[in-house]
């Protein structure tokens, strides 16, 4: 693991070099196709997903009624950041930008805001005042990515996203869209590859190791796409200019198959009608079901 305050030294910095067989994707494929033969319905997973079912089922249930319900998953202030922060790379990508910071985000919120959906409706009703206090905002954080990534025109292999969002894999789709660029690709080196990819997410929220983490299942759905997974993963905080990166091996791989499997085992038991036994502790305090779940730990609540 690695923390530094310029995302290009994050990117380049030197890596153990790590292979896997050219097999790995089919046989990944494969595995995670027979465990979710168990599931009685089509299921979705996701990093955050993942970690409710095996943290506490019944968080997992509730926090499914209220994702029906709708809205901007992360907010509406992550959405805008990162649509931004994609485009400009996206246009920027083999020169210098031809327009300033400033003018991109207006432009960019003017677009944005034409469009239908919560996103569009949301920027359509904010105040003049709250739209021009935006626009600066996203004009300075493009900015620090241009100061923080100075050498990413001269990149070989640059994508502005990830080389893949969701995988269907039997009955269950791996879904995940953290990723917003793509640098490098891994090499075939006799009967093995290998891996050269890193995967960058951009965030507002602090970088730790648990966030970086998260990443797992884009490092899945990178390999699955790809036949190899990625050598590097970086969290990057627009708004701090603050990252932390670390290296896909092979424990790591491994930990996130595993979730992925015990996660499906679990909903494909909630699914059978099989009584969930609840868990509480600190997460209850973000669950949805905590006013009404007689299992919620209220310990901090004892006022
Ligand atoms: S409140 Fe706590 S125990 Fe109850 S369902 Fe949510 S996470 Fe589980």
């Amino acid at each position: 693991m690695t923390r530094r305050s310029n995302l290009g030294d994050l990117i380049s910095a030197e890596g153990p070099t790590i292979t896997w067989p050219s097999d790995w994707a089919p046989t990944i494929r494969q595995l995670v196709t027979t465990t979710s033969a168990g599931l009685g319905q089509p299921t979705n997973l996701d990093s955050a997903s993942i970690e409710e079912v095996l943290t506490c089922p019944g968080w997992w249930v509730g926090q499914r009624e209220v994702d029906e319900i709708g809205g901007i998953p992360g907010g509406l202030q992550l959405h805008l950041s990162r649509r931004v922060a994609r485009s400009w790379l996206a246009e920027n990508l083999t020169s210098a930008p031809s327009v300033r910071p400033l003018t991109f985000a207006g432009q960019a919120l003017e677009r944005i805001a034409r469009t239908e959906g919560i996103v569009g409706r949301s920027l359509r009703n904010m105040s003049a005042a709250a739209l021009t206090e935006l626009r600066s905002e996203l004009a300075m954080m493009l900015a620090t990515l241009d100061a923080d990534w100075p050498n990413r025109v001269e990149l070989e292999h640059f994508l502005p996203s990830g080389v893949s969002t969701r995988t269907r894999l039997g009955r269950v789709t791996l879904n995940s869209d953290l990723v917003d660029a793509t640098v490098g690709q891994a090499r075939q080196s006799g009967d093995v590859i290998e891996a050269g990819a890193t995967l960058v997410s951009l965030t507002l929220s602090a970088p730790t190791l648990t966030r970086l983490e998260g990443l797992g299942i884009s490092a899945l759905l990178h390999g699955l796409r790809t036949g190899c997974p990625p050598a590097r993963i970086v969290s990057w905080n627009l708004s701090t200019g603050t990252g932390i990166a670390g290296t896909v091996d092979e424990s790591f791989v491994a930990m996130w198959l595993g979730r992925v499997c015990e996660a499906t085992r679990r909903i494909s038991e909630i699914q059978s009608w099989f009584e969930p036994r609840l868990h509480g502790g600190e997460h209850c305090q973000i669950c949805p079901m905590f006013d009404m779940c007689p299992s919620a730990d209220r310990s901090e609540y004892a006022w």
